[in-house]
């Protein structure tokens, strides 16, 4: 072709750019190789961001912690077949946890594909993606890549957002097409995010519901933290004047040391209030669905519910006011309703709800002192705690078992946004992709406390961290192992129990095979020090940290969730 002919045409590879950037697509969590290798180079050439992970999973977890942060689709891409696979995992979180994302995957030749005449790489990637996606769409023609991009953008924000598959066949990304019509050919997609507004109805519903109420509860979950409301809720919450309770990723969104946070407090409060308000929140099994003995006298609470997905009422519980639509519209909307003479409810409850917090507060903080060595959770959490406080705008990333549920109750989060966990399956490895993607997306300094089993998942990422020079401290809680380091084998033999590792690994041996920092600490205070220095060098550092082999307790706060067998002889 000569000079001319090749001005005027575009393709594939082009034309999928073109259209994320047009969509204001900034980053991709990427993993190169067949068919996708040179798409990950153009997009690098044609000013995006594309960061290279070792392995998908990882990737993708960057790219579903990067929907949560910016309400946007978080992009990942991955090659065929077991690269496809690896990213789903990642995929199917986001969707669980209502986070946009993009997953696109390469893919292999369809007429071989779907005769199954054994292509490399060769799988239904579409039919597979679908169920564990929002939706899911294959891109066969150059001129629709702007239509599928466009499709996908809008499925993954509009509603109650999710993960979004699209399936792009290596033979699509070298398809030719005249420049010009392909620029035509693109969408640029209006208004992703619209208000959806509640009736006047069911805030006049909701309002006689809460006015009724002696001892009425907020319950404030992660579809809050990802509206980005955050001054409407605040606002909504402070002139109700009730009690709440933060869910994990909500924390922050009024910090943690608010009057009315009644985190500790939380049996309490699940057990004696009256009327339950969420937020963005589901009574899934996180809220043990909103029944059982933790939640007080059967049939004893009226609940009201603010959600963007009208199926997600009475999913559990009776809903006596479903308030459907976007947090901001439908927070606005109360205040309004409410007026400037709401009365807040009585300082019998609310007091006790204080005293209670005040008192449990108290009770702790002499563990969150101590100084023993190796240390235990409260000894090691009460310094993380000190060093958020003093550094506010951190991000923690928290997974484990007892390393979460000790550092989620023990370490208050300041500002909204600032804490990426395990989310609503509890999943373990999601730590380095979300460290990456906090580091990435929001340019703060992010701090990871991870439990040495949940990094094991994802630790070869701190080759990722370093090449990319992040400004990520990750604190290994190192305790031998899997909830507790001093198992013994069941059987008797020579190996290890199924749930110890190597004792006295030293995992910070890792950081410094990539030129990060690596410090081993025993004691709080040597904890405190080594934070304080990765905090001032944003160096890329990684703390092993070691706990007691038997501070930890089996599956951290959820060990009631095990089967127990009758028969073993065990
Ligand atoms: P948590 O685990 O913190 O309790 P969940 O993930 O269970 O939070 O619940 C989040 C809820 O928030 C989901 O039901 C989702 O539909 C809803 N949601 C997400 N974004 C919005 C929004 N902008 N407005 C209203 N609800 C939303
Ligand atoms: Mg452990």
């Amino acid at each position: 072709a000569d000079d001319q002919s090749q001005r005027d045409l575009t393709d594939g590879f082009h034309l999928l750019i073109d259209a994320l950037k047009l969509n204001g697509v900034e980053t991709i969590y990427n993993v190169p190789g067949i068919p996708i290798t040179d798409l990950g180079r153009y997009a690098q050439a044609q000013g995006l961001r594309v960061l290279s992970f070792r392995h998908e999973q990882h990737a993708g977890y960057a790219a579903a912690a990067a929907g949560f942060l910016t309400k946007k689709p978080g992009v990942c891409m991955t090659v065929s077949a077991p690269g496809f696979l690896n990213g789903l995992t990642a995929l199917a979180h986001a969707t669980t946890n209502c986070w946009p994302m993009i997953l696109i995957s390469g893919s292999s030749e369809r007429e071989i594909v779907d005769l199954q005449r054994g292509d490399y790489e060769e799988m239904d990637q579409l039919a597979i993606a679908r169920p564990h996606a929002k939706a899911a769409y294959r891109i066969l023609h150059a001129e629709d890549i702007g239509l599928g991009v466009a499709r996908a953008i809008r499925a993954a924000l509009t509603g109650r957002p999710g993960g979004v598959y699209l399936d792009v066949p290596g033979a699509l990304l070298g398809q030719v097409m005249d420049a010009a019509e392909g620029a035509q050919s693109l969408i640029k997609v209006v208004d992703p995010n619209p208000a959806s507004v509640p009736s006047p109805e069911a805030i006049d519903r909701a309002v006689e519901v809460l006015t009724q109420a002696k001892k009425p509860l907020i319950i404030i979950g992660k579809g809050a933290a990802y509206a980005q409301a955050d001054d409407k809720v605040r606002e909504l919450v402070e002139t109700l004047g009730f009690p709440y309770l933060p869910m994990s990723m909500a924390k922050g969104l009024l910090p943690d040391t608010h009057p009315q946070c009644a985190s500790a407090a939380r049996s309490l409060v699940l057990k004696e209030s009256d009327c339950v308000f969420l937020i963005g929140a589901r009574l899934n099994w996180l809220l043990s669905h909103g029944q059982g003995p933790g939640w007080g006298e059967k049939g004893g609470k009226k609940f009201v519910q603010i959600d963007i997905e009208p199926t997600e009422m009475d999913s559990n519980q009776q809903i006596d006011a479903p308030l459907i639509g976007d947090i901001g519209s439908v927070a606005s909307a109360l205040l309004e309703k409410m007026g400037g003479d709401w009365k807040q409810p009585d300082e019998s409850w609310t007091g006790k709800v204080r005293e209670k917090v005040q008192g449990n507060i108290e009770k702790m903080a002499p563990r969150l002192k101590n100084n023993n060595s190796p240390m235990d959770y409260q000894g090691s959490l009460g310094v993380i705690k000190d060093l958020i406080a003093e550094n506010p705008d951190v991000v923690l990333v928290n997974e484990g078992a007892n390393a979460l549920d000790q550092c989620r109750s023990i370490v208050d989060i300041h500002k909204p946004r600032k804490r990426l966990d395990v989310g609503t399956w509890g999943i373990m490895g999601v730590g380095m992709g979300s460290a990456v993607a906090a580091a990435v997306e929001t340019g703060n300094q992010v701090l990871a406390v991870e439990g040495d089993s949940a990094f094991g998942f994802c630790g070869m990422e701190v080759e990722t961290i370093c090449r990319y020079n992040l400004p990520v401290c990750i604190v290994i809680m190192n305790n031998n192992g899997i909830y507790r380091g001093d198992g013994e084998n069941w059987g008797g033999g020579s190996d290890p129990s199924t749930t110890v590792f190597v004792k006295g690994s030293r995992y910070d041996m890792m950081m410094e095979a990539f030129g990060g920092v690596g410090v081993t600490v025993d004691n709080p205070d040597a904890l405190r020090q080594a934070v304080k220095e990765a905090f001032k060098s944003r160096k890329p550092t990684l703390i092993n940290a070691v706990i007691a082999e038997g501070a930890g307790k089996e599956s951290g706060n959820i060990g009631n969730l095990n089967p127990s067998s009758v028969v073993a002889q065990k």
